[in-house]
């Protein structure tokens, strides 16, 4: 039977509802359960593909080749389950498919309402997890009071009716905010926010209280109080040192064991908490440090490169090392020597990208890490643009260039107008719909037997995520490996580019895939422990 628990927030945004809702997923999986978490987004973009990553941070790509929120990687990295398409539903995508059926004439002269027809929606994409996992986690994302979110409120506040307390729950999590004056925690503002749920029906059960203090039991017992929730259901939910932690003060907090007894589990077995007491002690006891550059463009908020900086931070843990960030934004090295900011780091890595904006910085910096001899990671734009810096200074072609950025003479990195997935044939035009036409989601490639790849991976068969337009263009193969860099992974039919290699660096590795995507502390993924290894021999060079 499975059991639905549905996650809201109250008070303010960015309370790390993902996080928490993860971090109850990875409990509830260490005592044996199998657990299943998605995401319901208020706003009205139908998946956050075409959002810039300055307003919506990452875009999280799953195997399936959906464009999906940001918190599917935090699902995917607590529980290890591969996130899917099916896990994320928007506000936009609801209406697209109501309004698609409207058209179609399915609803038989019926005058289409936000109540039923959207809320039906909504809880098809729910209902459609029955039977999938002994736990459904279902965030809403939005703070409750937001007008978008409530047809989600309603829908979920219809579907807990018809399955009753043993079979869904409601967590709201919120935050007790600290101030200094009166020198307290505030409870108020929760108290009003779970006024404003059950003023559309919606009685949590337990509540999240977030904080940057401890809470006085006697505040707990208060909230409950006013809340109306038993007061061991009141959990504090404290700042912490490192992500990895949540679901060890959680569970020592007693959610796990809450969650389990409003759905009647008495007695449950006891959690097998060893990975990630593991973990945190390698975070929070490393025996030496790297410095990594990410030269970027979006190095303001680091939400756009949030699998980036934990798979950093996994490659960290599997060497027993801490990795510093040191994020530089790339157009700095137009006008700047890149030495100035890289001689004393210990690896240089070029994430993923779009524009030509900063691109000739991130060229300079794949530049300086080719004749240094320093570690290079470029992933996705971080290799094409390692690829036009080779054609450009060793193939010593000025013109070249992606024509991401216009035409050009010499275009070593291109639009493909075609390429098959499987056996069926995939399509893209210059001028097509911006939304979901790019290389998306799971392609596997084969890797040259002795090359850096296949030692790196142990295997000569990989599969990886993609989110791309453009293709590094096979027809500069020949001269490129002549100079040394080798493509040493290409898709089974030898048509995309996936790997390039030098063969005479230590340690300089351009993928056109996304490799972050599929990292998790307990399984980190062997291109981000090679480059921190590679980074802890450079530091013991400068
Ligand atoms: N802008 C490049 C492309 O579209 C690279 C994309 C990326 O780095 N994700 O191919």
């Amino acid at each position: 039977m499975t059991r639905f628990v549905f996650i809201t927030g109250g008070v303010v945004s960015s309370l790390g509802k993902g996080l928490a809702s993860a971090a109850l997923g990875a409990l509830l999986q260490a005592r044996g359960y199998t657990t299943r978490l998605c995401k319901m987004d208020p706003y009205l973009n139908v998946d956050p593909g075409t959002m810039s990553p300055f307003q919506h941070g990452e875009v999280f790509v799953t195997d399936d080749g959906a464009e999906t929120d940001l918190d599917l990687g935090h699902y995917e990295r607590f529980t290890g389950r591969p996130a899917q398409k099916s896990d994320n539903i928007t506000t936009g995508r609801i209406y697209l498919n109501v309004l698609q059926r409207e058209r179609r004439g399915d609803y038989l002269g019926a005058t289409v309402q936000v109540i039923p027809h959207i809320t039906d929606e909504i809880k098809n994409f729910i209902r459609e997890k029955d039977g999938s996992a002994d736990f459904v986690l279902i965030e809403v994302g939005g703070t409750v009071g937001d007008i978008e979110g409530l047809p989600f409120l309603e829908a979920i506040r219809q579907f807990g009716n018809e399955m009753g307390d043993e079979r869904s729950l409601f967590i709201h999590v919120t935050l007790l905010p600290y101030i200094p004056a009166a020198g307290e925690l505030k409870t108020k503002p929760t108290q009003h926010s779970v006024k404003e749920l059950m003023s559309v029906g919606i009685r949590p059960r337990i509540l999240l209280c977030r904080s940057d203090r401890p809470i006085e039991q006697e505040e707990l017992r208060k909230i409950g109080l006013f809340c109306n929730i038993d007061e061991n259901k009141v959990i504090p939910a404290l700042d912490v040192s490192t992500i990895y932690e949540v679901p060890l003060t959680y569970h020592r907090e007693g959610l796990d064991v809450q969650v389990l007894d409003c759905f009647g589990i008495k007695d449950p077995k006891r959690p097998d908490l060893k990975v990630w007491n593991d973990i945190v002690h390698r975070v929070k006891e490393p025996e030496g440090a790297v410095d990594i550059a990410v030269v970027g463009k979006y190095t303001n908020l680091t939400d756009s490169y949030k699998s980036l900086n934990e798979a950093l931070v996994h490659g960290g843990i599997a060497n027993n090392v801490k990795v510093n960030l040191r994020f530089i934004e790339s157009t700095t090295f137009e006008n700047e020597n890149p030495a100035d900011y890289l001689h004393n780091i210990h690896g240089i890595l070029v994430p993923g990208g779009f524009g030509e904006r900063g691109a000739l910085g991130k060229i300079k910096a794949a530049q300086f890490a080719r004749e240094r001899k320093v570690p290079y990671f470029g992933i996705c734009f971080g290799m094409q643009l390692a690829v036009v810096e080779a054609a450009r200074n060793l193939l010593l072609l000025e013109g070249a260039s992606s024509t991401e950025f216009g035409i050009c003479k010499d275009p070593v990195v291109g639009l493909m107008t075609e390429w098959s997935k499987g056996n069926e044939k995939e399509e893209r035009k210059a001028d097509g719909d911006m939304g979901g036409t790019m290389r998306l989601g799971a392609y596997p490639a084969v890797l040259r037997k002795g090359s850096k790849a296949a030692e790196i991976y142990g295997t000569t068969e990989i599969s990886e995520r993609h989110r791309h337009r453009y293709e590094v263009n096979t027809n500069y193969k020949d001269r490129l490996e002549q100079h040394g860099l080798r493509f040493s992974g290409m898709s089974p039919d030898g048509i995309l580019p996936e790997i390039v290699e030098y063969e005479d660096h230590p340690w300089f590795v351009g993928v056109q895939f996304h490799p972050e995507l599929k990292s998790k502390p307990f399984d980190p993924h062997p291109l981000f422990v090679s480059f921190i290894d590679a980074a802890i021999n450079q530091s013991r060079m400068v």
